[in-house]
C-alpha cells in the first residue's frame, strides 16, 4: 500500500504515477479533463490508439491516432508501457517513454486507461498507485451511456456488458473513487498525489 501522509498533510505534491481506470462511460475521460484543466502540474499521458478520430477530437491532444503498422511497430519497440484491445474494436496503448521522462523528472502523471491495461502497469510499475473510478450505481452508468450518444445500440449493449465485469474488479485497487459529480471526483483525484489517499473512500 502506498504511504499516506494523512488528509490533512501540506506536503508538497510527491512525484508519483497514478492509474485511473473504471468502468466503460463511467466519465474517466470527463474527470481527467478537469485534472488537465485545473491542474497543470499533473502531466496526462495521450494514448496511442487505431480507432479513428472523433469529431472534435485531435491529433496529438486527445489521443495519437496511429494506423495499425504503426501501433505494431510501437509494440515491436517496446514502446509502450501497456496496451490492450477495448471493447473488441480497437488498440489503445501507453507511450512508455514520455511516461518514464516526466516521473523521472519529478512531475506527477497521470493514466486514464481500462482495465486490462491497467492490470499490465500494476505488474511493470509495482509503485503506481491504482485508483477505481466507479458509478454511483449501474443505472447511472447506463444513463450516462445513452446520454452520450457516441456510440449505437449494438456497441452501447456491448460496453454495458463490459462495465457489469470491469465492476467487479474494483477490489484490485487502492483506492476508489465514486464518480458523483466530476469536480469532488477531480479534487479526490488529485489528493492522491499529495497524499496516496483520498479524503473520502468508500
Ligand atoms: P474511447 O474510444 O471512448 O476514447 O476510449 C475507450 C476506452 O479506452 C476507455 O475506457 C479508455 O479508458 C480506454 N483507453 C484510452 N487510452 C487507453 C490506453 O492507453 N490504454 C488502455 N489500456 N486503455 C485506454
Amino acid at each position: 500500500m502506498p504511504e499516506s501522509t494523512g488528509p490533512e498533510s501540506t506536503s508538497p505534491a510527491r512525484s508519483r504515477l497514478v492509474v485511473l481506470a473504471g468502468p466503460t462511460a463511467v466519465g474517466k475521460g470527463t474527470v481527467a479533463a478537469a485534472v488537465r484543466r485545473t491542474h497543470p502540474e499533473i502531466w496526462i499521458s495521450v494514448s496511442a490508439t487505431t480507432r479513428r478520430a472523433r469529431p472534435g477530437e485531435v491529433d496529438g491532444v486527445h489521443y495519437h491516432f496511429v494506423t495499425d503498422e504503426e501501433f505494431d511497430r510501437l509494440i515491436a519497440e517496446d514502446g509502450l508501457l501497456e496496451w490492450a484491445v477495448v471493447h473488441s474494436a480497437a488498440r489503445y496503448g501507453t507511450p512508455r517513454a514520455p511516461v518514464e521522462e516526466h516521473l523521472a523528472a519529478g512531475v506527477p502523471a497521470l493514466l486514464e486507461i481500462d482495465l486490462q491495461g491497467a492490470r499490465q502497469v500494476r505488474e511493470r510499475m509495482p509503485d503506481a498507485l491504482m485508483c477505481f473510478l466507479k458509478p454511483p450505481s449501474f443505472e447511472e452508468l447506463e444513463r450516462r451511456l445513452v446520454g452520450r450518444g457516441t456510440e449505437g445500440p449494438e456497441e452501447r449493449a456491448r460496453r454495458l456488458e463490459t462495465a457489469r465485469t470491469e465492476l467487479a474488479a474494483e477490489s484490485e485497487f487502492d483506492v476508489t473513487i465514486v464518480n458523483t459529480d466530476v469536480e469532488t471526483a477531480c479534487e479526490e483525484l488529485v489528493d492522491l498525489f499529495r497524499s496516496g489517499t483520498s479524503r473520502v473512500r468508500s
